[in-house]
């Protein structure tokens, strides 16, 4: 029988695992990704011996990467020497008298020490929340995050229904958090996460509180050689199994006829016949310019009109000529107007005067990424999508992040010690990616954009689906692999809601 052909468009952690699953299970896979190397968001920048991941730096539920590596026959540490981090984190609180800087381990016989001294009594109550986030964690696997969701129908099911409301969708997590702990910080520890899945704690749900299980309870985790080397192991898998990988070569249009996508335009003016098309390409993109007629369009402009974008990013990459004492691994400055900072990236959009922001020295752990005695840092404020800046603004906005960084992280000869430095922000997201807004992350998890996302098939199109962050379930890289396993289904005629147990798991 003659193999399906399957076009992938757009080489991210998504559009890879597809690749990989599809190609593993015998289909004939083309992926064309219009940048010169693989990985989107996850892609490297090398510069003067150091060598950045450009997005993502932060290695959370292993369990999923496990599953997805397994599911591919394939042994996770065949391909990753995973490093435990410990501490994994550490938090900047600027001005506090008591507590400026703390460490967090995932590990409570440490970590419940440091809430009681936040809070008292604060120990008791983490145990019991961590306990009812990992039940959650659990419920969500097994009913949610590997599912399908056809229409909104899916949701009125009765027993979808029942189990749904144990996850507690309709309270936000700020409330959550209120009704459980008093201390500022302490909620400040617990919030932060949600920054990883584009929201503000006043706009996501509460079901997000397992992302603290698996902050706490399942670990930080971090690649030897840098979150690039997962990226390389998934397109040696793709490849190894037959996938046809072309980069630097961006698609133009998804050629559609009688409501079938029949091929897909290169910007070359190459056209390619498949039997279905699968868009890994930021969602609105996809939607509002490669899919050319409105009609056509699952989603058209005045969806997006509406839509919260997950913020962009300001980041700084920084090649150092020394080691920086006071920093791990990854490192927190937390606002002390929390509640401004958060509207600044959300409602009122501007740069935020006292930002949170996120420093990673991933150097603490690996020194194959810099030359000897030098540290490498990757510096990130999120700030909101579509904020329009000139190149001043910008120069500016850096000045003042390096001048907080040299007071709140106690690196007083910063500006003398930068041997590289680039500036990376919407514009880049924009160019590098066809991003919305020169948004980082895709569509914000507030509630309305986690229970009605929108699915990974096109509501127009036979044989159109979409893959990726922007689609079911969501920001990350692991549930873009998730979402990987959920297209893998839809082309596979596959319908139960749980992850896959092995490729022919019908
Ligand atoms: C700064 C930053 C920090 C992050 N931190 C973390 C973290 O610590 N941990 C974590 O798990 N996640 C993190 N994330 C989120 C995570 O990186 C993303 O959710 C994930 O990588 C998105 O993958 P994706 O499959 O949706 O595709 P993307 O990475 O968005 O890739 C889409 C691909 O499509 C390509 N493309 C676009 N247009 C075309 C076209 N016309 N033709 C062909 N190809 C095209 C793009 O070039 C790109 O390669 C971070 C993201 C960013 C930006």
């Amino acid at each position: 029988m003659k193999k399906e052909h399957i076009v992938i468009i757009g080489a991210g952690i998504g559009g890879l695992g597809t690749a990989c699953l599809l190609a593993k299970q015998g289909y004939q896979v083309t992926l064309l990704e219009k940048n010169e190397t693989t990985g989107g968001r996850a892609r490297l920048l090398k510069e003067k011996g150091f060598t950045f991941d450009m997005g993502p730096s932060w290695y959370l539920m292993p369990d999923i990467f496990e599953h997805f590596f397994s599911l591919l026959d394939e042994k996770i540490e065949d391909h990753l020497n995973l490093i435990k981090l410990s501490p994994s984190y550490r938090v900047f609180f600027p001005g506090d008298k008591e507590f400026p800087v703390l460490d967090l381990y995932s590990d409570l016989s440490k970590d419940l020490d440091t809430f009681e001294k936040l809070e008292k009594g604060s120990a008791e109550k983490i145990k019991k929340y961590l306990e009812r986030s990992g039940k959650q964690y659990d419920l969500a696997k097994r009913q949610f995050m590997y599912r399908n969701y056809n229409s909104v129908f899916d949701f009125v099911q009765m027993d979808f229904l029942k189990e749904g409301l144990k996850m507690n969708p309709f309270q936000t997590m700020e409330s959550y958090l209120d009704g459980w702990f008093q201390d500022e910080r302490l909620k400040k520890i617990l919030e932060y996460t949600l920054v990883f899945l584009g929201s503000a704690p006043d706009k996501t749900p509460a079901l997000y509180n397992i992302m603290n299980f698996i902050d706490f309870d399942m670990g930080v985790y971090y690649p030897e050689g840098g979150i690039y080397k997962i990226i390389e192991a998934l397109e040696n898998i793709a490849r190894k199994n037959g996938t046809i990988i072309r980069v630097g070569t961006p698609v133009s249009e998804i050629i559609i006829e009688d409501k079938k996508a029949t091929g897909v335009r290169l910007e070359n003016g190459e056209v390619i016949f498949p039997d279905h098309v699968i868009s890994n390409v930021d969602m609105h993109f996809t939607e509002t310019k490669l899919v050319k007629e409105e009609k056509n369009r699952t989603f058209p402009q005045k969806y997006w009109d509406k839509a919260v974008m997950g913020p962009s990013a300001f980041i700084i990459y920084l090649g150092l000529n020394q080691e920086v004492k006071t920093l791990t691994h990854h490192n927190l400055r937390f606002s002390v107007n929390w509640k401004d900072n958060f509207k600044d990236v959300f409602d009122n959009p501007k740069f935020p005067d006292d930002p949170s922001y996120y420093v990673c020295c991933p150097t603490k752990t690996d020194k194959t990424i810099a030359p000897e005695g030098k540290d490498l840092l990757f510096v990130l404020v999120p700030v909101a999508a579509g904020l329009e800046f000139s190149e001043s603004q910008k120069k500016e906005y850096r000045d003042k992040i390096i001048g907080m960084m040299k007071q709140d992280l106690n690196i007083p000869n910063l500006e003398g010690m930068i041997e590289y430095e680039s500036l990376y922000a919407h514009q880049d997201f924009q160019k590098d990616y066809n991003a919305f807004q020169g948004t980082a992350l895709g569509l914000a998890h507030t509630l309305k954009q986690t229970l009605l996302r929108p699915g990974n098939k096109s509501k127009k199109i036979d044989n159109l689906l979409y893959v990726g962050a922007g689609t079911n379930p969501g920001i990350g890289m692991p549930i873009c692999l998730i979402s990987s396993e959920l297209a893998y289904k839809r082309i596979r005629g596959i319908k139960h809601p749980r992850p896959l147990k092995d490729l022919n798991d019908i």
